[in-house]
């Protein structure tokens, strides 16, 4: 079969060619965020039909149980008369217009509440605004969480679905000697893209953390995530300032740890990484315990990392399930048991997906925390 000419690929390798191997970061930038050809500008990915499925797309509970959280955040707060309800890479908008439908009957919230959206895509702007407009509630959008005002005693409630693990990584491979940053060059033979080492440097060795540098064997690989870090630090300031909450679900590890988590998606299938820029989702592994320190050490604290499936029967999903049950066919039924499943079963997306509660250090801790730091 011919293939497909692309001129995203096209471009990443004059790029190469022109400057020499680009970071992996550099990379999924390219691929997700071109303006014109990235993989998050360009498309709308998500569910059954798209190339992978997100727990919203899985079952309205989940952003019902999240919107239950915010709720009772908020309440815990004292019930302050505004308050911003903040999320991070809203995707179709799902979760939040399942949020915004469960909290409707709790008194006050919903007339307290301004939804801010950070997104980057045009597509799906559009989508997150067809997504809540049943529910009357104010909503502005943003290319980057910093752009989002601070308003004077107005808290801000943050929450993120699987937007850290779509922001660009860069990998570091331990050599015989120290540490080099693995690369993506053009392989002079076949002309494809390849990955390559880049030289071993002090500065590089410096890049890994001291706790994970002494136990490291050749092949080790460890990845960093400086914009989650930077956004994790942003995010912290701002649940000081505001005395606010945060919430980020993703999938993950809950330490540091060595290990090449870089995966593409496309068609709900596993893909070879640099085989389609553009084309398939890219995705990395969140190092929670990276993200906690980064908000620790602006300040805020964070609950101890659990998993999915935790979490959401902390909320009560088991009992949401029933309920929705009663009114339902044995089809329905059938249905809601194995979404229900997808979201909490260790097999499935309860283990593997994590949550981080971040607080501003004079915040009411919120529902679900234990086992504090910061
Ligand atoms: N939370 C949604 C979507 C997750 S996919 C869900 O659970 O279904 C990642 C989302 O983050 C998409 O909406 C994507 O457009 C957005 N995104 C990716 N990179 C971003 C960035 N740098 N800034 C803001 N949004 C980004």
């Amino acid at each position: 079969m011919p293939e497909t000419p692309s001129p995203l690929l096209d471009h990443i390798k004059r790029r190469i060619a022109l400057s020499g191997p680009i970071s992996i970061a550099d990379f999924m930038n390219e691929a997700l965020a071109h303006p014109e050809y990235g993989y998050y500008r360009k498309q709308d990915p998500f569910g059954r039909a798209g190339d992978f499925i997100t727990a919203p797309e899985v079952s309205q509970m989940f952003g019902e149980l999240i919107g239950l959280w915010a709720a009772v955040s908020w309440q815990q707060m004292g019930c302050p008369p505004k308050i911003d309800l903040i999320e991070l890479g809203p995707g179709r908008g799902t979760l939040m217009a399942d949020a915004l439908r469960a909290v409707r009957n709790v008194p006050g919230f919903g007339d307290a509440l301004t939804v801010r959206f950070v997104e980057t895509s045009p597509v799906l702007r559009t989508h997150q605004q067809t997504a809540i407009m049943a529910s009357g509630i104010p909503a502005t959008w943003h290319e980057a969480f910093d752009d989002i005002p601070v308003r004077a005693d107005v808290p801000a409630i943050i929450i993120g679905n699987e937007f850290f693990d779509a922001l660009p990584i860069r990998q570091f491979e331990r050599g015989d000697h120290g540490w080099a940053e693995r690369l993506v060059g053009v392989d002079a033979d076949s002309g494809e893209l390849g990955f390559v080492r880049g030289r071993e440097t002090p500065v590089t060795d410096a890049l890994i953390p001291a706790t994970l540098r002494g136990s490291a064997k050749k092949g080790d690989i460890f990845e960093s995530c400086a914009p989650a870090i930077a956004i994790a630090d942003q995010v912290a300031r701002r649940l000081n300032e505001t005395h606010g909450a945060a919430l980020f679900i993703d999938y993950g590890h809950p330490s540091s740890a060595f290990g090449d988590t870089l995966q593409a998606l496309k068609g709900h299938e596993y893909h070879p990484v640099l085989r389609d820029p553009g084309d398939a989702d890219l995705t990395a592994h969140v190092d929670f315990a990276a993200i906690a320190r980064a908000m620790n050490e602006a300040g805020a604290r964070t609950g101890a990392v659990l998993t999915q499936g935790t979490f959401l029967r902390m909320l009560g999903i088991e009992q949401r399930a029933e309920l929705l049950k009663t009114g339902a066919d044995e089809q329905q039924a059938v249905a809601i048991d194995q979404a229900l499943a997808r979201l909490v079963d260790a097999d499935q997306m309860g283990t593997l997906f994590k949550v981080l509660i971040g607080y501003g250090r004079e915040t009411t801790p919120p529902p679900c925390v234990s086992g504090v730091a910061g």
